[in-house]
C-alpha cells in the first residue's frame, strides 16, 4: 500500500463521523435504559462502591438485531466499516484525543475530594492527560471507563462482522475467516455474558482515566484486535484438517483457564467459603485464594487469555508475523501488567502476599515463568 493511498484513506470523513455518533448515541442511551443486573463495585478509599448496570450482552444483541434488520431493509451497508476501516481510525483516535483533553480540563477543575472524582494533578501536562486526572469520572451520569470498555469491545465485534460481510460479498469466505471470526465472536460474547466481573478489574479498579485508558478501549482493542480479519480478507491460507483440530484445542483450553481463573477469584471475593473443584478453598490470611487456578500460577487467567490470543491468530498460518501482532502486543502487556499488580498486591498483602508467593512461586506459566 502505498503512502499517498494510506494518507488519503486516513482522511476522517462526514460518513464517519456519522458512523461513531450513531454507535456513542445508541449505547449511551441503551446503557441507560435498558435492564440489566445492577452490580456494586469495589469499595473505594473512602469506602464509598460505585454501580454498574451490566446490560452490555442485552445493547449489543438489539443492536446486531437492528443493523441486521437495516441491512435486510438495504437501510445500510453491512461493509461500511471493512470499506472505511482507516478513515474510522483516524476520527476514533481523534474523538480519543478531543475526550481526553476535555477529561483533563474537568478533572482539573474538579473539587470532588471523594475516591472517583478526586484530582490527581502532578503539574506535567502529558502526564496527567495519559494516565488521567480522575478515577471514575461520569458525564450525564454514565461512568466513562464502563462505557469506553464496553465500546472497545463492541467495536471490534462490528469491525469483525463488517469484514465477514466482505468476505461474503467478495466470495472469498474461507475455513480462516470463519474459525477467526467464531472464536473472537464467542470471546466478546462471553466478555458481555460475564460483564459483571469487568467491575473488578485492574482497569476498572486502579487505573485513572487518561489518554492511555480512551485510546486503548476506542482505537486499540477495535481496530488492532481486529488485524487478523483485515489480513485474511487480502490472503489466502490452506490449512490441514489437523490444523483445524489443533487451532480448537488451543481455542478450548485457553478459554477454560482464562474464564475458570477469571470466575473462581470472582467468586471467591463474594464468597471466601465456596468450594473449588470440589474441594474448600486453601485461602491464605483469610484473604487471597491459593488453590484452584490460583494455586498453580498468580496469574494463570493471564496464561488463558495469552492462548485465546494465539488461537485468534492461527486460522492466519504461519506465512506472515503480521496477524500475530495481537498474541505478541498481549504477551509484553501482560507480562508488564503482572510486573504491576504483583507490586500492588505486595505492598497491599505484605507478609500475606510473601506466603502465597512461597506457595504459588509461578507467576503465569508453571515450571517455565
Ligand atoms: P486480575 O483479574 O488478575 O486482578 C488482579 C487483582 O486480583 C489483584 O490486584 C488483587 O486485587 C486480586 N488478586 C490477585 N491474586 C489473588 C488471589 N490469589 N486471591 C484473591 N485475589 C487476588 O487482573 P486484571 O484486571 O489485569 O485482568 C483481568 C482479566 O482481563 C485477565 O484475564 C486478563 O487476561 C484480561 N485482560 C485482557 C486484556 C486484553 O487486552 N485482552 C488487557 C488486560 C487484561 P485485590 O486487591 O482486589 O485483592
Amino acid at each position: 500500500m502505498d503512502l499517498g493511498f494510506l494518507l488519503h484513506a486516513l482522511i476522517p470523513s462526514l460518513n464517519s463521523v456519522y458512523v461513531l455518533v450513531v454507535f456513542f448515541g445508541y449505547l449511551a442511551i441503551a446503557g441507560s435504559i435498558l435492564p440489566g443486573k445492577v452490580v456494586p463495585g469495589v469499595t473505594l478509599q473512602d469506602g464509598s462502591r460505585l454501580c454498574y448496570r451490566c446490560n452490555g450482552l442485552l445493547s449489543l444483541l438489539l443492536l446486531v438485531a437492528l443493523l441486521g434488520v437495516g441491512a435486510k431493509m438495504d437501510l445500510l451497508s453491512p461493509t461500511v466499516i471493512s470499506e472505511s476501516g482507516f478513515e474510522l481510525l483516524s476520527t476514533t483516535f481523534i474523538l480519543s484525543v478531543l475526550v481526553t483533553l476535555v477529561l483533563y480540563a474537568a478533572g482539573c477543575n474538579s473539587q470532588n475530594q471523594g475516591s472517583s472524582l478526586k484530582p490527581h494533578v502532578t503539574g506535567n501536562l502529558i502526564h496527567d492527560w495519559w494516565f488521567g486526572i480522575q478515577l471514575n469520572p461520569q458525564f450525564v451520569g454514565i461512568d466513562l471507563k464502563f462505557f469506553f470498555v464496553r465500546a472497545g469491545m463492541m467495536g471490534w465485534l462490528f469491525i469483525n462482522l463488517s469484514v465477514l460481510a466482505k468476505s461474503i460479498q467478495d466470495a472469498n469466505l474461507s475455513c480462516s475467516m470463519i474459525l477467526y471470526q467464531l472464536f473472537c465472536a464467542l470471546y466478546i460474547l462471553d466478555y458481555f455474558f460475564y460483564e459483571e466481573y469487568m467491575t473488578s478489574t485492574w482497569d476498572i479498579i486502579a487505573e485513572r482515566l487518561g489518554f492511555m485508558l480512551v485510546f486503548g478501549d476506542l482505537v486499540w482493542i477495535p481496530f488492532t484486535f481486529s488485524i487478523q480479519g483485515w489480513w485474511l480478507l487480502g490472503n489466502k491460507v490452506e490449512l490441514t484438517t489437523a490444523a483445524v483440530v489443533a487451532n480448537c484445542l488451543v481455542f478450548l483450553i485457553g478459554y477454560l483457564v482464562f474464564r475458570g481463573a477469571n470466575k473462581q477469584k470472582h467468586v471467591f471475593k463474594k464468597n471466601p467459603k465456596a468450594v473449588i473443584w470440589g474441594k474448600p478453598p486453601r485461602v491464605i490470611g483469610g484473604k487471597l485464594l491459593a488453590s484452584g487456578y490460583w494455586g498453580i500460577a498468580r496469574h494463570c487467567n493471564y496464561l488463558g487469555d495469552l492462548l485465546l490470543a494465539l488461537s485468534f491468530s492461527l486460522p492466519c498460518g504461519i506465512s506472515s508475523p503480521v496477524p500475530y501482532f495481537y498474541p505478541i502486543y498481549l504477551l509484553i502487556l501482560l507480562m508488564w501488567r503482572e510486573r504491576r499488580d504483583e507490586a500492588r498486591c505486595a505492598e497491599k498483602y505484605k507478609e500475606v502476599w510473601a506466603e502465597y508467593r512461597r506457595l504459588v512461586p509461578w507467576r503465569i506459566l508453571p515450571y517455565f515463568y
